[in-house]
């Protein structure tokens, strides 16, 4: 059994399609282990995406990811981490394969709905960022 962090991220949250979202995870049978709403602070976002920080999109991305509440969840299941991440669909919406939730609902490359963790060690790390133990049923 593995673990992620998926992430319903600002955009989505002011496109009421969390309910839309959730769904499709228990549509394909994964299990939610933890979900909380939260907004996140400049530095927090900044902490989140650390490993982006070089990137040229990193301010706009933290400044995005601050913009508005978001919707933290462990999601548990076979596979979860890959299972995850084609649901989403990919990075750019444009290249995102049909029926996928970027591609139904992303309209930028940057406001992309959802983030999913993309390794176990990602993974452990970004649960770690939002959840502890006690809250992770
Ligand atoms: P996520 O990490 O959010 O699940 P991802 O793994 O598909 O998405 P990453 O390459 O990790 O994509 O980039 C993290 C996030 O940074 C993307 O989801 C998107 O919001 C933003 N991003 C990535 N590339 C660009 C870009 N070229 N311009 C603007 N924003 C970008
Ligand atoms: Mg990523």
């Amino acid at each position: 059994m593995e673990r992620t962090l998926s992430i319903i991220k600002p955009d989505g949250v002011k496109k009421n399609i969390i309910g839309e979202v959730i769904k499709r995870f228990q549509n394909a049978n994964i299990n939610i282990a933890a979900m909380k709403m939260i907004k996140l602070s400049k530095e927090q976002a900044q902490g989140f995406y650390a490993v982006h920080k070089e990137r040229p999109f990193f301010d706009s991305l933290t400044d995005f990811m601050t913009s508005g509440p978001i919707v933290v969840m462990v999601l548990e299941g076979d596979d979860v981490i890959t299972q995850n991440r084609k649901l989403m669909g990919a990075t750019n919406f444009k290249e995102a394969d049909e029926g996928t939730i970027r591609k139904d609902f992303a309209t930028d490359i940057e406001k992309n709905v959802v983030h999913g963790s993309d390794a176990p060690e990602t993974a452990a790390f970004e649960i770690s960022y939002f959840f502890n133990a006690l809250e992770i049923v």
